[in-house]
This record gives structure tokens, sequence and C-alpha cells, in this order.
């Protein structure tokens, strides 16, 4: 375990921020070392965080007062008979995506292109978008179990997915340590004619951020049309804002930006759509603190 590591840029905000302890996680051996860092962590009262991508969470801390679990666990097996997929959780969901469909000729992921982030995370929030989301073709996960050191699997019913959650979201017990998928059918939420590949390239906001910021309320009702209607789109406070393009794309405009005005803009954000709609925002984005 390192000490004192520059975290910054381990969130997409790329807040400026550090950590008292740091241990990253290579192979299947370093995993089950896990069991006497989670056992030092409740030694010594110290917090404790897993982390992919960092394409989700806003670091709200200068220092973290805990220890940071860096996933870096990499590698895939896709069988061409079966269509099954069985993935490490730190594979970059996006490069699987493309290599199935241009190397394997299975296009069932083809939304998942241009989706920045892990399997892993992408499991744990059930990540979706353009009609397509993880749990869909989901069929297990394979989980190290921080507390009695046992490996053990957990499948569709199990995970209890919901709108970007799963029992894995806001945990730190439970390591993901690959999981695995059925990818014989198209199974979509929805139809959409949006060219998922044109869209990321041209049409979202490139720079510092975690992708929508707010879940949308309801089926009916978007966080970003919302935030529009009040004023927010192209928003600023210090050197967070949000964006002029997507307006529940909360940004930071340069690296090692103070958390606090991403947090500022979030706390009016939240007040103001209650006020003027009756509706509280709840973020998407996973808020991490040094609160115990
Ligand atoms: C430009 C942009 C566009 C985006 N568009 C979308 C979109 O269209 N749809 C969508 O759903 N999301 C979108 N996102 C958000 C992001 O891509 C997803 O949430 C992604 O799945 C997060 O993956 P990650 O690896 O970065 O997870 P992280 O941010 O690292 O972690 C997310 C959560 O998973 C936990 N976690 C990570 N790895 C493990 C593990 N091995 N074991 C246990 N817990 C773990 C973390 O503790 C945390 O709670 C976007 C983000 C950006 C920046």
């Amino acid at each position: 375990m390192q000490e004192n590591v520059d975290i910054s840029k381990l969130s997409g905000f790329k807040t400026k921020a550090s950590t008292r302890y740091y241990f990253q996680v290579d192979s299947v051996d370093d995993v089950r070392q896990l069991y006497d860092i989670v056992d030092f962590s409740y030694k010594n009262n110290l917090n404790l965080l897993f982390v992919g991508g960092g394409t989700n969470l806003l670091f709200a801390f200068y220092e973290y007062d805990g220890i940071i679990v860096k996933n870096n666990l990499s590698g895939f097996d896709y069988n061409p008979q079966t269509k099954k997929l069985v993935v490490y959780s730190n594979e970059d969901i996006s490069n699987v995506a493309e290599i199935l469909e241009y190397k394997y000729g299975n296009n069932i992921w083809h939304r998942f292109i241009g989706l920045p982030g892990t399997v892993g995370g992408a499991v744990v929030g059930n990540a979706g978008c353009f009609g397509l989301q993880i749990s869909n073709n989901f069929l297990n996960a394979t989980l190290y179990d921080t507390f009695t050191g046992e490996e053990f699997c957990l499948d569709y019913e199990q995970m209890k997915f919901g709108y970007r959650d799963s029992l894995l979201k806001g945990q730190s017990r439970y390591f993901l340590v690959k999981a695995e998928f059925d990818l014989s059918q198209k199974i979509e939420k929805y139809h959409s004619d949006v060219d998922n590949i044109y869209f990321r390239k041209y049409k979202q906001p490139k720079g510092n951020s975690c992708g929508s910021f707010f879940k949308n309320p309801s089926k009916d009702v978007s966080s970003g049309l919302l935030l529009e209607k009040a004023g927010f789109k192209g928003y600023q406070y210090k050197d967070a804002f949000f964006s002029q393009q997507h307006a529940n794309f909360l940004m930071t405009s340069k690296d090692y930006t103070d958390f606090s005005s991403l947090i500022y803009l979030k706390d009016a954000a939240q007040k103001t759509i209650y006020h003027k709609f009756n509706i509280w925002l709840e973020p998407e984005v996973s808020i991490i603190s040094n609160y115990k």
C-alpha cells in the first residue's frame, strides 16, 4: 500500500484530491489481499473506496481519510459459438464493445461504443444508453467478499438492478472481479435512431465531467430540460459550470479545480429546481466524502 498519493486524475472531474492510502489491484492475487486491507481500514477507522474508470465519481474532499482501491484487472474471453462473454471488471467497456463487433462480428454491445468507464463500473451503476443497459445481457458476477475472504457469484435476480443502480452501488464490502454476459440476443429497453458513435464524438460536451450529473426524475421528465428551464445551461461558478451544450453535464474548466465549486452548483441546482418545480434532483454521480 502506498501513502499520500495524488488521485486528482482518478475522477472524471479531475478535482484536486489526494488519499492517505492507495492500493492497486493488478491481479487476482491482489484481490485476495483486500481481506487484510479492509481489516486494516476497520482497525484504523478509515474509509474505503473501489475505483474503476472514475467516470462516475465526484471526490468531495481534499485528502481522502481512507484507502483508495484502484482496480486494474483486465482481460476477457468471448466464445463465438455460445456468444458468452466473461470479462474482468476493469476492462474498458467501449473497447470491449468495439472488439466484439469488429473482430467477432457481434454487435449486441454496439450501443456501448463510446461509453466511458469500465465494465465493473457499468455493472455497479447499471449503465445504459440509447436503449441498452448493462443488465440486459447480464448472467452473473463474481465477487470477492472482503469481510470473509471468499469468492461467490450473484445472478441477475440477486443483483437487484434498477435505474442506474444495483446491489453493489454505494458499498465497499464486495469487490467485483468479473462478470459474464449472454450476447446471443439483442434486448433493448427502447429503440433509438441516434448514431451513438457520431453522438459521442460530436454532440456530447468534451472536457472534465462525469456525464449526466442528475438522474432523470421520471421517464417523461429530463433533468437536462428542468435545468435549462431554470437557467442553469452554461451557468458558471468559479471553475465549475453546467455545459452550454447539455445542461445536465456538470463540468470543470481545468484540472485540479476545487471540488467545492461543483458542490456549490449541485446544491444551487437542487434548491432552485425544488422551489420552481417541486422536484428534488438526485445525483447519478456518486459523491464521495470523508463522512463516516
Ligand atoms: C462523457 C460521459 C458520458 C457518459 N455517458 C453515460 C451514459 O450514456 N450512460 C451511463 O449510464 N453513464 C454514462 N456516463 C457515466 C459513466 O460512464 C458510467 O457511470 C460508467 O459505467 C462508470 O464506470 P467507471 O468504471 O468509471 O466507474 P467508477 O466511476 O470508477 O465507479 C462507479 C461506482 O462503481 C464502483 N466500482 C467500480 N469498480 C468496482 C469494482 N470492481 N467492485 C465494486 N465496485 C466497483 C465504485 O466504487 C463506484 O461506486 C458518462 C460519463 C461521461 C464522463
